[in-house]
């Protein structure tokens, strides 16, 4: 292994020969290399191998090695857990600076961002894990029948963890933390865009001394994505990823009664009532969190924008005002608020929805190219387009960059009935000045989390999405759940 530097270049291209598995740096089985490119200059900035099928192999004997022996991890007392939690908690906390800089080198994701969430969400849940665990009681409870009945929570076993490039410590933390708390063992494949700091949680792992095989990272595409989900020694899978990819998972863990966690894509709605503050300079910082943070690559923004028919030209001015200040540049530049598109291929995707918006009708307000002198990074200009409904294949299908499409409508059951008008349902916000009126309304919108007047997922509470959005939820005491077997013992 090569040291880590906090934020890697062309000139200091970061290379891995090994993988860690069973608390070891481990030779590969293939001969294949991953290159990470910057989005940010098209350059190579790292190198790590590529696992294979026989990597996956060696690292789940490795997490079953150590989930079947009691005495390494999941029998440990639960305060022992939590306390190799806190330890974890404790080396990601001071590398976070690290982490920031190679989540933003590697998928554009502007600095402030990644020192906000990826920095920070990961030690927050292990702790905040690390203390649930630590306060779960025996559940005893009398019998009908006569006798006790004790309800056990066992952990569910080793856990096969596919973490998309987005949120790669985020949403790696939404896994690992609660099935750590819980007693399991995993096996943790990145995505190829994003295996840097997959290395630093790998050395994070180590410094805290978690024991062997535990934790094991192999960081390699879809077909060993696919081989660990349908490896016979796993008892359990937790995807985030694209809905597609989500479908095929599903299917192999229906074929072999898997228990699986799905968070998948969204389109959801930023419905503004007409009640609704709209001076950007109160609202600016949180209508970026919930429809254009971490430049439109994030699952849960509200890319359609509900608006009603009395103000839809006010909010197109006001969204489109606010697309059109913000600073795009280089992710790493603490100015930067929209960095690039996370490879070229994605950046393609999303000027391909560009032009079938214009194409559909749609007009756009602000945006719709590349911003001028950036021209060696993937950048789209952030977009808004006028002038659509609900039916515009921009409004129906999930782009993953900074386009918005304002769409208008009547009343406030028709922004429901709108907002519910998709094949998706994960996030979603409701705008307005009268919070009952607002929580009538979000009441309304099928989806699994929703925000009003700010949208943010928290630790304490369940997130995750219903239709194509997914199945299960992390995070919260129900995060913990989806990660113990409920076993009833009749004494
Ligand atoms: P992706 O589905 O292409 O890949 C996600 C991960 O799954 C990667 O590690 C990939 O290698 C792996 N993978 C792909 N196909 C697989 C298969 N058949 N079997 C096993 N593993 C497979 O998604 P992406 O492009 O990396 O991420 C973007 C998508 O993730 C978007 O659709 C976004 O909405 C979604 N996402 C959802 C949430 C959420 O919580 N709901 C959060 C972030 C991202």
């Amino acid at each position: 292994m090569t040291a880590t530097t906090a934020a890697p270049t062309a000139s200091n291209n970061i290379t891995h020969n090994a993988f860690f598995i069973g608390g070891q740096w481990r030779a590969p089985e293939g001969s294949g290399r991953i290159s990470v490119i910057s989005p940010n200059s098209g350059q190579q900035i790292g190198e790590v191998p590529d696992g294979v099928e026989a990597d996956i192999d060696a690292a789940v004997a490795a997490a079953r090695a150590a989930f079947d022996d009691p005495s390494a991890w999941s029998g440990l007392p639960a305060s022992e857990r939590a306390a190799a939690l806190i330890r974890l908690a404790d080396e990601i906390d001071s590398r976070k600076e690290q982490f920031a800089a190679l989540v933003s080198a590697q998928n554009g994701m502007p600095i402030t961002v990644a020192s906000q969430l990826e920095a920070v969400y990961p030690a927050t849940l292990l702790r905040y894990y690390a203390g649930l665990i630590a306060a779960q009681t025996d559940d005893i409870r009398e019998g009908m029948f006569g006798g006790v009945v004790e309800v056990r929570r066992e952990p569910i076993g080793v856990v096969g963890a596919i973490v998309p490039w987005n949120f790669p410590q985020t949403l790696a933390a939404f896994k690992y933390a609660p099935a750590l708390a819980a007693g399991c063992t995993l096996v943790i494949k990145p995505s190829p865009e994003t295996v840097l700091d997959a290395y630093l949680l790998a050395e994070a792992v180590e410094a805290a001394g978690l024991p062997a095989g535990v934790v094991n990272i192999v960081p390699g595409g879809r077909e060993t994505g696919a081989h660990l989900v349908s490896h016979p020694n796993i008892d359990k899978v937790a995807f985030t990823g694209s809905t597609a990819a989500g479908q095929k998972i599903a299917e192999t863990c229906g074929r072999l009664l898997r228990p699986v966690t799905l968070e998948l894509g969204g389109k959801s709605a930023t419905i503004v009532l007409d009640d609704a503050e709209l001076d950007l300079a109160t609202i600016g910082n949180d209508l970026f969190v919930a429809t254009l943070a971490n430049n439109g690559q994030t699952c849960f923004l509200g890319t359609r924008v509900l608006a009603p028919k009395s103000r839809y030209d006010e909010v197109v001015d006001v969204l489109s005002a606010f697309a059109g200040s913000m600073a795009i540049g280089d992710s790493l530049d603490p100015g930067t608020q929209i960095g690039p598109m996370s490879s070229a291929r994605h950046r393609e995707r999303v000027e391909g929805y560009i032009a079938k918006g214009r194409a559909e009708g749609g007009r756009i307000t602000v945006g719709g190219g590349r911003p001028d002198g950036l021209d060696d990074g993937w950048f789209v200009q952030p977009t808004v387009f006028a002038g659509i409904d609900n039916n515009a294949t921009i409004a129906r299908e999930e782009i993953f960059g900074p386009v918005l499409s304002v769409i208008s409508y009547d009343s406030d059951a028709d922004a429901v009935a709108i907002a519910n008008d998709s094949d998706f349902g994960l996030g979603g916000t409701v705008w307005s000045s009268d919070a009952d009126r607002a929580r009538s309304v979000a009441s309304r919108v099928r989806t699994g989390t929703i925000g009003i007047n700010r949208y943010i997922p928290d630790p304490v509470a369940p997130f995750g999405g219903v239709k194509q959005s997914g199945m299960g939820r992390e995070l919260g005491p129900e995060g913990l759940a989806a990660y113990q077997n409920l076993k009833s013992v009749y004494r």
